[in-house]
């Protein structure tokens, strides 16, 4: 563990995952001393953020990274999706969205998590005032009027002592600086579980991500670089165990049996992970000198595919409030941040929210409903318009590096 220097720092980003580190990256350049504390090394296998998912960015994160400077590094390992096709497994409902129709290169952009953590720490190697301590774990916080203090644990050793001017909560759904400051939670059990894997079909996958909704729940499957897929299958509890424990044969069966044959046969699949899915949504961004980011904000339903575009549109927005800040930890600087990220936030949770509740209803006359929705939605230009949009966030402020610009003018 590198020592947390002086001991003293104007920010302390406690967590180095996607959207801590790209913070870090955000505020390379500007006055403020900062200092990141990542618990897994980013290399590590363990990496609980930079794993072996994918990450479907939409274009205003595709904007964010190219405008921090990573861009030029991901881009080229990065699969462009031209269209999404959206249906309503055994039933009539579609709809088709595709970038040439909205004058777009793309509707988004699949990454694997381990390149885009790569190419951000790289980046934060090479960026001037930044430290970073890892692995090293925050394990405890104290509030005070000028400073939050910091006990950082390390692999063995006397724990370290920090002050920070201002302590940024990039720690994840669970977070313990979330806690430690007092801020609550709500939360809703989806009592579902999201399966992933890559896999091939016997046809190249040409830029075309899928949505489909069966009958446990929402199932995507993205495009990669080489032709390939990721799946995000969302299962019972109790058959995203059974499917873990599947030999590839039957795991490629049932899935070809639950997802159909629109993307050709499945033939081959790769490591299996699985993640529990609820709603986790912070009550308050902030409290005292400490303000949530990224998934310890919110962590939302993967269905959409929007936990990480919106917690970097966080990450964005608290950047451009405290970079030319005396005091980046200032009561009325984080209230401007929780109010620019408001609407945003909000709609963005109950926009998936309700895509899980709406698609996860199996009764005769919702799913009528819902088709017809397709239906229209798909004769529907100016909806597919604003769908095609999401990606630049549900209202609100639009930060500045989401428009290509820098922090400050
Ligand atoms: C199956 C699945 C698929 C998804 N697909 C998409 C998608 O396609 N598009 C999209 O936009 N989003 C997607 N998401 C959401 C996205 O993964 C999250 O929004 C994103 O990972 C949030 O990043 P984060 O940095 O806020 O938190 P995390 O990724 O949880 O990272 C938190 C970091 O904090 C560190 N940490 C934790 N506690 C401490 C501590 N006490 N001290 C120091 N460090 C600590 C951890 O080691 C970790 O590195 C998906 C999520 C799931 C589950």
């Amino acid at each position: 563990m590198k020592t947390p220097g002086s001991g003293h720092c104007d920010v302390a980003i406690v967590g180095g995952g996607m959207v801590g580190a790209s913070l870090a990256l955000a505020l390379a350049g500007t006055r403020l001393r900062v200092i990141v504390i990542e618990a897994v090394a980013a290399a590590s296998a363990a990496q609980p953020s930079f794993d072996e998912r994918s990450t479907a960015l939409g274009n205003g994160a595709r904007q964010i990274l190219q405008t921090l400077g990573v861009w030029d590094e991901i881009g080229p390992q990065a699969a462009p999706i031209r269209e999404i096709h959206i249906s309503d497994a055994g039933h009539y409902g579609f709809a088709r969205l595709d970038a040439a129709e909205h004058g777009l290169a793309a509707l988004g952009y699949t990454v694997a998590n381990r390149q885009l953590g790569a190419a951000l720490w790289r980046a934060l190697g090479r960026s001037p005032g930044i430290d970073v301590v890892s692995p090293a774990r925050v394990v405890a916080l104290q509030p005070g009027a000028e400073w939050v203090q910091l006990t950082i644990a390390g692999d063995g050793g006397e724990p370290q002592m920090l002050q920070a001017r201002l302590v940024v909560a990039a720690d994840g759904a669970h977070s313990l600086v979330k806690q430690a400051a007092g801020i609550a939670s709500n939360e809703r059990d989806y009592q579902q579980v999201a399966l992933v894997a890559n896999l091939a079909t016997d046809r190249s996958a040409r830029g075309i991500a899928f949505e489909r909704f069966t009958a446990t729940g929402p199932l995507a499957l993205l495009p990669l670089a080489d032709g390939s897929y990721t799946v995000v299958w969302t299962l019972t509890p109790e058959v995203a165990q059974s499917m873990l424990a599947a030999e590839d044969g039957e795991f490629c069966r049932t899935l070809q049996h639950s997802f159909g044959w629109r993307a050709g046969q499945i033939v081959r699949v790769g490591k299996r992970s699985s993640y529990p899915l609820s709603l986790v949504s912070a009550q308050r961004l902030r409290a005292g000198r400490v303000a949530l980011i990224g998934n310890a904000a919110q962590s939302l339903h993967p269905v959409a595919a929007q936990g990480f575009n919106l917690g970097l549109r966080d990450a964005a927005m608290l950047a451009e409030l405290i970079a030319a800040a005396d005091d980046p930890g200032a009561e009325e600087l984080l209230a401007r941040f929780a109010h620019q990220r408001a609407s945003d936030r909000r709609g963005m949770i109950t926009f998936t929210d309700q895509l899980v509740t709406v698609f996860s209803n199996r009764r005769g006359a919702a799913i009528a409903a819902r088709d017809l929705g397709l239906l229209l939605f798909d004769l529907s230009q100016p909806a597919k318009r604003a769908l095609s949009r999401l990606s630049w966030g549900f209202g609100g402020a639009l930060p500045r590096l989401s428009r290509g610009l820098p922090l400050q003018p």
